[in-house]
């Protein structure tokens, strides 16, 4: 399996510019770490970026393509293509770790590995843990939370609402 840090290796100086766009919504976590960067091409001199949203209509990616291509022209890009490729589609594997733990700094429960397919499955959601206090006592309060990308959730021992990221 090919890893990130794998394809890192090839054009390091690009990651390195990647690394610091943030995801729109969530300003604590980089489009790398975010998993959604999914290859880095130089060919005769363009810099081709293949991205996979974390769902297909995720509304930031407009954003994130602009993000990503004023980061290169900042750093003397000038021949950018950005790439749209939604399959196969993102999964919260790709996620980093460090990503996860800026998450839960943050305030957000990251994404659950392998039951995240059951819970669109079954329709229903295991017990997420809370960012603020690890209690695993928390229940959904809505579907959506602040954007679509997440459902808000209250824990029930620190009383303290908290966004779920639950995309894949
Ligand atoms: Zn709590």
């Amino acid at each position: 399996m090919v890893t990130t840090t794998d394809k890192k290796i090839k054009h390091p100086e690009i990651w390195e510019i990647l690394e610091k766009v943030k995801d729109p919504e969530i300003p604590v976590i980089s489009v790398v770490d975010l998993g959604i960067i999914r290859a880095v091409v130089k060919e005769n001199g363009k810099v081709i970026i293949t991205i996979t949203p974390t769902y297909s209509g995720c509304p930031a990616m407009s954003v994130i393509r602009l993000e990503v291509t004023t980061a290169l022209l900042d750093e003397g890009y000038q021949n950018i293509e950005i790439v749209t490729v939604l399959h196969p589609a993102w999964t919260t594997k790709w996620m980093s770790e460090k990503g996860k733990k800026a998450l839960r700094e943050y305030g957000i429960a990251p994404p659950l590995d392998d039951q995240a397919d059951e819970i669109e499955l079954f329709g229903e959601m295991p017990a997420i843990q809370c960012p603020h206090c690890g209690s695993m006592n928390t229940k959904m309060t809505n579907k959506f939370g602040s954007t679509p990308c997440k459902s808000l959730h209250q824990c029930q021992d620190c009383l303290e609402p908290f966004d779920y990221f639950k995309c894949h």
